[in-house]
């Protein structure tokens, strides 16, 4: 044992760290004002579910509130709580509606509720004239089949009893401009709008409001296009990277061909090769499926300037990179190299790993170390 101070300590374990994740609340709000400008007119609402996409709702929405925005969506009461702490005075909303007996909860926080089910129209019906409670908003289903009132519902329903603040529905195949259901949808909800005239209505996600005009309605919903996400394969994204994601080189160690890397021999080495061993894996949110094996490549990261792929499986808390290409000495034990971030996007590392860059935003593990600069 040696006497180390407490600063050294803690200097030490600083030095320890072995994932961090830096979030961008700048580029955040600088996000939520671009997509606020291309719906030219419509308020721009702000979607923090899920902890602001696994980003951190303590710190996203006061960034948000701080730069005008008053509405925000989340998918829980338990999240609309949260959220209320943190922007008194915002409407919130809260998207997977109200079940039975949960209604006291919504009042208690001021939450509306978006209401998609007769049943819970029903349920919230005396209790929105016997107290203060704040107003619903009700979701129609356009054709998604998720949630939402049918157009026969809606015919069943006097709607003028719950005076509702909002009708919205949700768009299915926003990502892609060509696909027939939008213009089905838009149809939809227009017809449908025309039940609860007078009523604001929302239909556009981020990809929604890349669609036009007659998407935008009076309210949007942008979330993934906020935390730096394209919204859509076919249109240039128009919003800027707002996580990096690190982590740390364990070890550089030489593999001979015919070696292989990692949990099942899934990867041979063909030529003389220095691999950077990683400490950072599924645990911290790096996709599993982000691997490469002989047969299939995987992601890549950024190290000292330059683009490595991943070697082999992604372990829990390691993950082997090629740097052979490096020069010497470029990637050494300790130093930090970018697994997300500006170099590698986030949308790259999800189609790298069969998926998309929201399940990769809100999977980045509790175990990185985290930070936010700007806002
Ligand atoms: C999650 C969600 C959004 C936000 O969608 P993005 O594609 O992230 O912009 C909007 N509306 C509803 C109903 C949602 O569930």
């Amino acid at each position: 044992m040696t006497d180390a101070s407490a600063e050294d300590v803690s200097s030490a374990r600083d030095a320890a760290s072995a994932t961090r994740l830096t979030v961008d609340l700048g580029a955040i709000v600088r996000n939520w004002r671009t997509m606020s400008g291309l719906a030219a007119g419509a308020e721009c609402a702000a979607v923090v579910k899920a902890d602001a996409y696994g980003l951190g709702a303590e710190a996203v929405v006061p960034a948000l509130s701080k730069a005008g925005c008053g509405t925000f969506f989340v998918a829980t009461a338990a999240e609309g709580s949260r959220v209320r702490a943190l922007a008194p005075d915002a409407i919130l909303y809260v998207l997977d509606g109200v079940f039975p007996n949960a209604e006291p909860a919504f009042a208690a926080d001021g939450l509306r509720p978006v209401l998609s089910s007769i049943e819970q129209a029903e349920s919230w019906m005396p209790f929105a004239v016997s107290t203060d409670a704040p107003p619903v908003a009700l979701h129609v289903d356009t054709g998604m089949n998720r949630l939402g009132l049918n157009a026969s519902d809606l015919v069943a329903f006097d709607t003028e009893q719950l005076a509702p603040a909002l009708v919205m529905s949700h768009l299915a195949c926003a990502d892609d401009p060509h696909h027939p259901k939008n213009a089905a949808q838009l149809r939809t909800l227009e017809t449908l709008r025309a039940r609860v005239s007078g009523v604001p209505a929302s239909l556009a996600n981020s990809a929604g409001i890349l669609l036009g005009e007659a998407f935008r309605f009076d309210l949007v919903r942008p979330g993934i296009a906020l935390y730096g996400g394209r919204p859509s394969r076919f249109a240039a994204n128009p919003v800027e990277p707002v996580v990096t994601f690190e982590g740390r080189i364990a070890q550089v160690r030489s593999a001979a061909p015919g070696d292989t890397v990692g949990y099942g021999a899934m990867r041979t080495i063909r030529r003389s090769t220095r691999l950077a061993i990683v400490a950072a894996g599924y645990a911290d949110g790096y996709m599993r499926a982000g691997g490469s094996s002989d047969t299939r490549t995987g992601a890549m990261a950024f190290v000292a300037g330059r683009h490595v792929p991943v070697m082999g499986r992604v372990s829990m808390d390691l993950i082997a990179l090629d740097v052979t290409e490096l020069p010497d000495g470029a990637a050494r034990a300790g130093d930090w190299v970018e697994l997300i971030g500006p170099n590698v996007g986030v949308d790259d590392a999800a189609a790298a790993a069969g998926t998309i860059s929201y399940e990769i935003l809100c999977g980045i593990g509790r175990r990185a170390e985290r930070s936010y600069r700007g806002g």
